[in-house]
Protein backbone atom coordinates (compact mmCIF):
# COMPACT_ATOMS: atom_id res chain seq x y z
CA UNK A 1 0.00 0.00 0.00
CA UNK A 2 1.42 3.24 -0.98
CA UNK A 3 2.83 5.16 2.03
CA UNK A 4 -0.01 8.02 1.42
CA UNK A 5 -2.73 6.07 2.31
CA UNK A 6 -0.77 4.03 5.04
CA UNK A 7 -0.55 7.30 7.10
CA UNK A 8 -1.87 9.64 5.19
CA UNK A 9 -1.28 12.55 8.50
CA UNK A 10 2.36 11.62 8.52
CA UNK A 11 3.08 12.07 4.66
CA UNK A 12 0.95 15.10 4.98
CA UNK A 13 3.08 16.68 7.39
CA UNK A 14 6.55 15.52 5.81
CA UNK A 15 5.35 17.34 2.55
CA UNK A 16 5.79 14.22 0.43
CA UNK A 17 4.16 14.49 -2.86
CA UNK A 18 3.96 11.79 -5.90
CA UNK A 19 6.32 12.73 -8.35
CA UNK A 20 4.63 11.37 -11.28
CA UNK A 21 0.76 10.70 -12.41
CA UNK A 22 1.11 6.91 -11.40
CA UNK A 23 2.33 7.59 -8.16
CA UNK A 24 -0.68 9.88 -7.27
CA UNK A 25 -3.58 7.03 -8.32
CA UNK A 26 -4.17 3.63 -7.81
CA UNK A 27 -5.68 0.59 -6.50
CA UNK A 28 -6.02 -0.52 -2.94
CA UNK A 29 -8.44 -2.94 -0.64
CA UNK A 30 -7.48 -5.42 -2.80
CA UNK A 31 -9.15 -3.63 -5.74
CA UNK A 32 -12.55 -2.61 -4.43
CA UNK A 33 -11.10 1.28 -3.95
CA UNK A 34 -9.89 3.70 -6.59
CA UNK A 35 -7.78 6.33 -5.02
CA UNK A 36 -6.34 9.88 -6.24
CA UNK A 37 -4.30 12.02 -4.16
CA UNK A 38 -5.25 15.08 -5.52
CA UNK A 39 -3.50 17.94 -3.66
CA UNK A 40 -1.94 18.09 -0.36
CA UNK A 41 -3.84 17.11 2.46
CA UNK A 42 -6.20 16.64 -0.33
CA UNK A 43 -7.70 12.70 -1.47
CA UNK A 44 -10.24 10.97 -3.20
CA UNK A 45 -11.48 7.70 -3.06
CA UNK A 46 -14.16 5.76 -4.91
CA UNK A 47 -15.67 2.31 -5.57
CA UNK A 48 -14.03 0.88 -8.03
CA UNK A 49 -16.27 -0.05 -10.86
CA UNK A 50 -16.59 -3.43 -12.95
CA UNK A 51 -18.05 -2.35 -16.27
CA UNK A 52 -21.54 -1.35 -14.82
CA UNK A 53 -22.39 2.03 -14.77
CA UNK A 54 -22.36 4.07 -11.23
CA UNK A 55 -24.63 4.06 -9.46
CA UNK A 56 -26.85 7.05 -9.15
CA UNK A 57 -27.74 7.44 -5.59
CA UNK A 58 -23.76 6.39 -4.79
CA UNK A 59 -23.77 9.05 -1.45
CA UNK A 60 -20.39 11.81 -2.28
CA UNK A 61 -19.14 12.50 1.04
CA UNK A 62 -16.33 15.39 1.94
CA UNK A 63 -14.71 15.17 5.17
CA UNK A 64 -12.92 17.26 6.16
CA UNK A 65 -10.20 17.78 9.67
CA UNK A 66 -7.43 20.21 10.39
CA UNK A 67 -9.60 23.60 8.99
CA UNK A 68 -8.13 24.38 12.39
CA UNK A 69 -4.35 23.21 12.41
CA UNK A 70 -4.30 22.06 16.21
CA UNK A 71 -7.20 20.45 16.56
CA UNK A 72 -5.54 16.65 16.31
CA UNK A 73 -7.96 14.43 17.40
CA UNK A 74 -10.53 14.46 13.79
CA UNK A 75 -7.58 14.60 11.70
CA UNK A 76 -6.04 11.25 13.51
CA UNK A 77 -8.86 9.85 13.09
CA UNK A 78 -8.80 10.45 9.30
CA UNK A 79 -6.20 9.47 8.47
CA UNK A 80 -6.54 6.22 10.09
CA UNK A 81 -9.89 5.45 8.67
CA UNK A 82 -7.87 5.99 5.42
CA UNK A 83 -5.50 3.24 6.00
CA UNK A 84 -8.39 1.22 6.93
CA UNK A 85 -10.37 1.83 3.61
CA UNK A 86 -6.94 0.87 1.92
CA UNK A 87 -6.15 -1.98 3.59
CA UNK A 88 -9.99 -3.18 2.93
CA UNK A 89 -10.73 -2.91 6.61
CA UNK A 90 -13.75 -0.65 6.27
CA UNK A 91 -15.98 -0.88 3.07
CA UNK A 92 -15.88 2.22 1.01
CA UNK A 93 -19.72 2.67 -0.07
CA UNK A 94 -20.00 6.11 -1.35
CA UNK A 95 -17.20 8.60 -3.15
CA UNK A 96 -15.07 10.25 -0.58
CA UNK A 97 -12.93 13.01 -0.28
CA UNK A 98 -10.91 13.37 2.28
CA UNK A 99 -9.44 17.00 3.74
CA UNK A 100 -6.89 17.91 5.88
CA UNK A 101 -7.44 21.38 5.97
CA UNK A 102 -4.96 24.00 7.13
CA UNK A 103 -1.50 21.68 6.36
CA UNK A 104 0.70 24.43 7.43
CA UNK A 105 -0.83 25.15 10.37
CA UNK A 106 -1.29 21.66 11.70
CA UNK A 107 2.86 21.61 11.04
CA UNK A 108 3.56 24.80 13.02
CA UNK A 109 0.80 23.16 15.88
CA UNK A 110 -1.39 26.42 15.76
CA UNK A 111 -4.81 27.22 14.96
CA UNK A 112 -4.16 29.16 11.92
CA UNK A 113 -0.63 31.20 10.51
CA UNK A 114 -2.02 34.35 9.13
CA UNK A 115 -5.89 34.41 9.36
CA UNK A 116 -8.79 31.96 10.68
CA UNK A 117 -9.03 29.72 7.78
CA UNK A 118 -12.47 28.73 9.12
CA UNK A 119 -13.82 32.56 8.40
CA UNK A 120 -12.13 32.98 4.53
CA UNK A 121 -14.83 30.31 2.80
CA UNK A 122 -17.19 31.79 0.37
CA UNK A 123 -14.56 34.17 -1.31
CA UNK A 124 -14.08 36.04 1.65
CA UNK A 125 -10.18 34.40 0.85
CA UNK A 126 -10.14 37.42 -2.07
CA UNK A 127 -9.81 40.23 0.77
CA UNK A 128 -6.86 39.38 2.43
CA UNK A 129 -5.41 38.26 -0.67
CA UNK A 130 -1.32 38.27 1.31
CA UNK A 131 -2.70 35.98 4.19
CA UNK A 132 -1.22 32.84 4.13
CA UNK A 133 -4.52 31.15 4.50
CA UNK A 134 -5.89 32.82 1.38
CA UNK A 135 -4.33 29.82 -1.28
CA UNK A 136 -5.44 26.50 1.05
CA UNK A 137 -9.08 28.36 0.83
CA UNK A 138 -9.20 28.85 -2.99
CA UNK A 139 -7.46 25.26 -3.02
CA UNK A 140 -10.05 23.79 -0.61
CA UNK A 141 -13.31 25.65 -2.41
CA UNK A 142 -12.06 24.26 -5.76
CA UNK A 143 -11.55 20.58 -4.64
CA UNK A 144 -15.19 20.97 -2.78
CA UNK A 145 -16.83 22.12 -6.26
CA UNK A 146 -15.23 19.60 -8.52
CA UNK A 147 -15.87 16.64 -6.20
CA UNK A 148 -19.97 17.84 -6.21
CA UNK A 149 -19.67 18.66 -9.62
CA UNK A 150 -19.72 14.66 -10.23
CA UNK A 151 -22.54 14.28 -7.45
CA UNK A 152 -26.09 13.22 -7.95
CA UNK A 153 -28.39 16.18 -7.25
CA UNK A 154 -30.82 13.69 -5.26
CA UNK A 155 -31.58 14.59 -1.64
CA UNK A 156 -28.94 13.19 0.59
CA UNK A 157 -26.73 12.71 -2.03
CA UNK A 158 -23.98 15.33 -1.15
CA UNK A 159 -22.61 15.50 2.65
CA UNK A 160 -19.79 16.95 4.07
CA UNK A 161 -18.99 16.43 7.61
CA UNK A 162 -16.13 19.16 8.67
CA UNK A 163 -14.85 18.11 12.21
CA UNK A 164 -13.25 20.15 15.03
CA UNK A 165 -12.30 20.42 18.64
CA UNK A 166 -13.52 23.40 20.45
CA UNK A 167 -10.81 25.67 22.66
CA UNK A 168 -13.69 25.80 25.64
CA UNK A 169 -15.52 23.65 28.05
CA UNK A 170 -18.93 23.26 27.30
CA UNK A 171 -22.44 22.71 28.64
CA UNK A 172 -23.01 20.00 25.82
CA UNK A 173 -19.40 18.43 24.91
CA UNK A 174 -19.91 17.32 21.22
CA UNK A 175 -22.59 19.58 19.47
CA UNK A 176 -22.56 20.42 15.86
CA UNK A 177 -23.08 23.87 14.06
CA UNK A 178 -25.62 23.52 11.22
CA UNK A 179 -24.94 26.71 8.44
CA UNK A 180 -27.68 28.76 7.59
CA UNK A 181 -29.64 27.22 3.73
CA UNK A 182 -32.69 28.76 4.18
CA UNK A 183 -34.20 25.52 4.63
CA UNK A 184 -35.63 23.34 6.94
CA UNK A 185 -33.26 20.89 8.32
CA UNK A 186 -32.51 17.42 6.84
CA UNK A 187 -34.06 14.76 9.12
CA UNK A 188 -31.16 12.42 7.24
CA UNK A 189 -28.40 14.89 9.15
CA UNK A 190 -30.33 14.76 12.20
CA UNK A 191 -30.70 11.10 12.53
CA UNK A 192 -26.89 11.00 11.29
CA UNK A 193 -26.20 13.62 14.43
CA UNK A 194 -28.04 11.70 16.78
CA UNK A 195 -26.34 8.38 15.84
CA UNK A 196 -23.29 9.90 16.30
CA UNK A 197 -24.64 11.12 19.79
CA UNK A 198 -24.18 14.53 19.32
CA UNK A 199 -25.72 15.95 21.88
CA UNK A 200 -26.43 19.45 21.02
CA UNK A 201 -27.30 21.31 17.33
CA UNK A 202 -26.92 25.13 17.10
CA UNK A 203 -28.26 26.52 14.07
CA UNK A 204 -27.36 29.55 12.02
CA UNK A 205 -29.82 32.06 11.14
CA UNK A 206 -27.30 34.02 8.65
CA UNK A 207 -24.80 32.75 6.46
CA UNK A 208 -21.27 32.36 7.53
CA UNK A 209 -17.82 31.91 5.95
CA UNK A 210 -16.87 28.34 7.20
CA UNK A 211 -16.17 25.88 5.15
CA UNK A 212 -19.28 23.85 5.75
CA UNK A 213 -21.34 26.93 4.95
CA UNK A 214 -19.39 26.66 2.13
CA UNK A 215 -20.50 23.75 0.73
CA UNK A 216 -23.87 23.79 1.83
CA UNK A 217 -24.18 26.44 0.12
CA UNK A 218 -22.15 26.42 -3.18
CA UNK A 219 -22.40 22.50 -3.55
CA UNK A 220 -25.41 21.76 -2.36
CA UNK A 221 -24.65 19.57 0.40
CA UNK A 222 -25.95 18.67 3.85
CA UNK A 223 -23.21 19.89 6.10
CA UNK A 224 -22.42 21.01 9.42
CA UNK A 225 -19.43 21.49 11.39
CA UNK A 226 -18.46 19.22 14.48
CA UNK A 227 -17.39 20.56 17.74
CA UNK A 228 -15.82 16.85 19.46
CA UNK A 229 -14.40 18.12 22.54
CA UNK A 230 -11.34 19.38 23.79
CA UNK A 231 -7.90 19.34 22.14
CA UNK A 232 -5.01 17.73 22.68
CA UNK A 233 -1.36 17.58 20.63
CA UNK A 234 -0.56 14.87 18.43
CA UNK A 235 -0.30 11.29 20.04
CA UNK A 236 -1.90 12.73 23.65
CA UNK A 237 -5.95 12.66 22.45
CA UNK A 238 -8.08 10.25 23.96
CA UNK A 239 -9.63 8.80 20.86
CA UNK A 240 -12.25 6.75 23.02
CA UNK A 241 -13.93 10.20 23.84
CA UNK A 242 -14.30 10.66 19.87
CA UNK A 243 -15.12 6.93 19.35
CA UNK A 244 -19.14 7.35 18.94
CA UNK A 245 -18.73 9.88 16.31
CA UNK A 246 -16.17 8.06 14.56
CA UNK A 247 -17.85 5.05 14.32
CA UNK A 248 -20.96 6.94 12.91
CA UNK A 249 -18.69 8.31 10.58
CA UNK A 250 -17.50 5.49 9.37
CA UNK A 251 -21.08 3.54 9.11
CA UNK A 252 -21.48 7.12 6.77
CA UNK A 253 -18.79 5.96 4.75
CA UNK A 254 -19.58 2.17 4.45
CA UNK A 255 -23.29 2.49 3.66
CA UNK A 256 -24.09 0.72 7.57
CA UNK A 257 -27.39 0.70 9.33
CA UNK A 258 -26.86 3.38 12.08
CA UNK A 259 -27.64 2.75 15.57
CA UNK A 260 -31.14 2.65 16.61
CA UNK A 261 -32.94 4.49 19.10
CA UNK A 262 -30.17 7.27 20.20
CA UNK A 263 -31.78 10.83 21.17
CA UNK A 264 -32.06 13.30 19.05
CA UNK A 265 -30.01 16.25 19.81
CA UNK A 266 -31.11 19.35 21.71
CA UNK A 267 -31.37 21.96 19.08
CA UNK A 268 -30.70 25.81 19.71
CA UNK A 269 -31.37 28.30 17.65
CA UNK A 270 -28.94 31.89 17.39
CA UNK A 271 -30.90 34.86 18.00
CA UNK A 272 -28.61 37.17 18.60
CA UNK A 273 -25.03 38.38 18.99
CA UNK A 274 -23.00 40.65 21.05
CA UNK A 275 -21.04 42.80 19.26
CA UNK A 276 -17.66 44.67 20.50
CA UNK A 277 -18.13 48.11 19.76
CA UNK A 278 -14.81 50.22 20.99
CA UNK A 279 -11.63 48.89 23.02
CA UNK A 280 -14.15 50.13 26.08
CA UNK A 281 -15.91 46.97 26.08
CA UNK A 282 -16.85 45.01 29.13
CA UNK A 283 -18.00 41.34 28.72
CA UNK A 284 -19.66 40.37 32.25
CA UNK A 285 -19.05 36.50 31.55
CA UNK A 286 -15.90 34.55 33.13
CA UNK A 287 -13.36 34.72 30.08
CA UNK A 288 -13.87 30.58 30.52
CA UNK A 289 -17.28 30.47 30.59
CA UNK A 290 -18.30 26.86 28.81
CA UNK A 291 -20.34 27.03 25.30
CA UNK A 292 -24.69 26.59 26.02
CA UNK A 293 -24.37 28.11 29.60
CA UNK A 294 -27.81 29.72 30.35
CA UNK A 295 -28.57 33.44 31.26
CA UNK A 296 -32.12 34.73 32.51
CA UNK A 297 -33.97 37.18 31.29
CA UNK A 298 -32.79 40.51 32.21
CA UNK A 299 -29.20 39.62 32.69
CA UNK A 300 -26.52 42.58 31.07
CA UNK A 301 -23.84 40.21 28.93
CA UNK A 302 -22.01 42.89 27.79
CA UNK A 303 -21.61 46.85 27.68
CA UNK A 304 -19.44 49.65 25.94
CA UNK A 305 -20.49 52.87 26.14
CA UNK A 306 -24.37 53.24 25.64
CA UNK A 307 -24.42 49.82 24.22
CA UNK A 308 -25.45 47.13 26.03
CA UNK A 309 -26.49 43.26 25.30
CA UNK A 310 -29.35 42.42 27.87
CA UNK A 311 -31.05 39.16 27.38
CA UNK A 312 -34.51 39.13 26.49
CA UNK A 313 -35.86 35.69 26.38
CA UNK A 314 -37.02 33.58 29.16
CA UNK A 315 -33.01 31.90 28.80
CA UNK A 316 -30.70 32.84 26.59
CA UNK A 317 -27.07 30.71 25.93
CA UNK A 318 -23.93 32.25 25.29
CA UNK A 319 -21.38 30.82 22.28
CA UNK A 320 -18.10 30.93 21.68
CA UNK A 321 -17.81 34.34 23.97
CA UNK A 322 -14.41 36.11 23.08
CA UNK A 323 -14.23 39.65 24.19
CA UNK A 324 -10.32 39.91 22.17
CA UNK A 325 -11.82 40.19 18.88
CA UNK A 326 -11.22 43.79 17.24
CA UNK A 327 -13.86 46.40 17.34
CA UNK A 328 -16.87 45.68 14.84
CA UNK A 329 -16.67 41.98 15.47
CA UNK A 330 -18.67 39.62 16.99
CA UNK A 331 -17.48 39.30 20.73
CA UNK A 332 -20.21 36.06 20.87
CA UNK A 333 -23.36 34.27 19.87
CA UNK A 334 -26.55 34.06 21.40
CA UNK A 335 -29.23 30.85 21.25
CA UNK A 336 -32.46 29.86 22.57
CA UNK A 337 -33.82 26.25 22.85
CA UNK A 338 -35.94 25.22 19.52
CA UNK A 339 -36.01 21.62 19.96
CA UNK A 340 -39.65 21.04 20.09
CA UNK A 341 -39.84 23.44 16.68
CA UNK A 342 -37.15 22.17 15.21
CA UNK A 343 -37.60 18.29 15.32
CA UNK A 344 -40.83 18.68 14.03
CA UNK A 345 -40.44 20.59 10.93
CA UNK A 346 -37.36 18.74 9.23
CA UNK A 347 -37.91 17.95 6.06
ZN1 LIG B 1 -12.03 24.41 14.90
Amino acid sequence: MPECLADFLATTLKGQRPTSEAQAQGSCAYGAVRWQWLDEGVLQLEPEYTGGARSETLKSVLLSAGVHGDETAPIELLSQMVADLAAGRLALACRLLVVLGNVAAMRAATRYEDDDLNRLFGGRHARVPQSREAPRAVVLETAAQRFFADAPVLPGARWHLDMHTAIRASAFEQFALLPYTGDAPSRAMFDWLADARIAAVLIHTEKGATYSSFTADACGALACTLELGKVQPFGQNDLARFAPADAAVRRLVSGAQAAEDEPMPRVFTVIGQITKQSDAFALHVAADVPNFTPFARGTVLAEDGTYRYVVAHDEERIVFPNPTVKPGLRAGLLVVDTTAETLASLS
